[in-house]
């Protein structure tokens, strides 16, 4: 069995073990947060230097941090809670952004960047309350949007602005982001904390109700009893995730080292959104004639692990909707994986990755191999 390397960060991270430790030691106090008594005192100070160490990543104050089960329902809570009458959402969103109801796409550019003119325009046609939904970072490309010219645009039409900062978590500074959006996602597995778990940051001044309601807990924000573990591991990570950002530019000449190679080995390859400011671990690459699942596998028979556009909707078939929205050919979209560094990513690991895609390329003329 060849040695296994991951390289698929975007769709989650290894737990780090301190978050481990905490969700251990967390399993083993008894109370209810909401309980008055001592048991429940205990669980409820979990929860809270949990709540502080997301709020210090995020910069904001403990009180506007609302702990959900992921990003997909703080997503959902922020589109469907959000006070408006129109929402507005860049096309390249998750699909837990682009399922809200009745909302408005708001085209990228081919570089994967939310068109600004075309918000700007698409704000201005219609009157009433809207919600601008868009992430700092694409899950796919890694493209960064550009969050404070969009929050200005918005300002300018006095709509609410929703940021999606699940994978920024870590990888960006989130003040500028929580310093100029209403409501932001996070969620604690894209940055070495356990899945299951996340939040919904609230503004003071978010003109939005709450989804899930017939509870007191998170301040009436959220009902149901806190899954105290969970969020003592999120706390944990988002605590360690705090020195990530020194990482960036190790990340960005492994992955650089990385694409270039690709390009050189074959001029027909495409790095989509090269040219655009992007988080320094994501690399999303086509390879001529080979469908991006037939390479995940091959890929995976040899022990590295890479994905075909989201993680979350592996198994399908359909070219990426994130390079489709880009305008990217139907042909290369759908032979476009996602390569995404972490951690743990080692020089040796790029030039094994550079190999394999070599001979998956070479062995892509033979028969038993299918072509996109
Ligand atoms: N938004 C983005 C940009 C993501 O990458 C993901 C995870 N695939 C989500 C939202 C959903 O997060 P969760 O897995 O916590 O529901």
């Amino acid at each position: 069995m060849p040695r296994a390397l991951y390289l698929d960060h975007n769709a989650t991270t290894p737990l780090r073990p301190v978050a481990r430790d905490a969700v251990v030691a967390a399993l083993e106090v008894t109370g209810n947060p909401s309980s008055v008594h001592r048991f429940g005192r205990e669980a409820r100070r979990v929860v809270e230097e949990a709540r502080f160490a997301v709020a210090e990543l995020a910069g904001v104050d403990p009180s506007s941090v609302v702990f959900t089960s992921g990003a997909t329902e703080a997503n959902w809570a922020a589109l469907s809670g959000a006070a408006v009458t129109r929402r507005l959402v860049s096309a390249i969103e998750h699909p837990s952004v682009l399922a809200a109801e009745g909302c408005v796409p708001v085209p990228v550019t081919r570089a994967g960047v939310i068109d600004l003119e075309a918000l700007d325009r698409l704000l201005a046609a219609e009157p009433g309350p809207a919600l601008v939904s868009v992430m700092a970072a694409n899950n796919e490309t890694g493209v960064i949007q550009p969050v404070a010219e969009v929050a200005a645009i918005a300002q300018g039409h006095r709509a609410m602005l929703h940021c999606d900062a699940v994978q920024a978590a870590g990888r960006l500074p989130l003040a500028p982001i929580t310093g100029q959006a209403a409501l932001v996602s996070l969620s604690a597995h894209k940055l070495g904390g356990p899945r299951g778990v996340g939040a919904l940051i609230v503004g003071g001044d978010a003109r939005w109700r709450p989804t899930l309601r017939g509870g007191g807990q998170e301040l009436r924000r959220r009902a149901g009893t806190e899954a105290v573990a969970l969020i003592a591991g999120f706390g944990a990570a988002a605590r360690a995730a705090t020195n990530d950002l020194d990482q960036a530019g190790r990340l960005c000449v492994l992955r650089d080292r990385m694409e270039d190679a690709v390009l050189t080995d074959c001029a027909d390859a495409v790095v989509h959104g090269r040219g655009s400011p992007r988080l320094a671990n994501t690399a999303c690459i086509s390879m001529p004639g080979v469908a991006a699942e037939t390479q995940v596998m091959a890929f995976d028979l040899a022990g590295i692990a890479v994905s075909a556009g989201a993680a979350c909707s592996s198994g399908k078939v359909a070219a990426s909707q994130v390079l489709m929205a880009m305008g990217v050919p139907e042909d290369q979209a759908s032979t476009a994986i996602r390569v995404s560094l972490g951690g743990q990513t080692k020089p040796d690991d790029i030039d094994r990755f550079v190999d394999e895609w070599r001979t998956i390329r070479a062995r892509a003329g033979q028969p038993a191999f299918a072509a996109a």
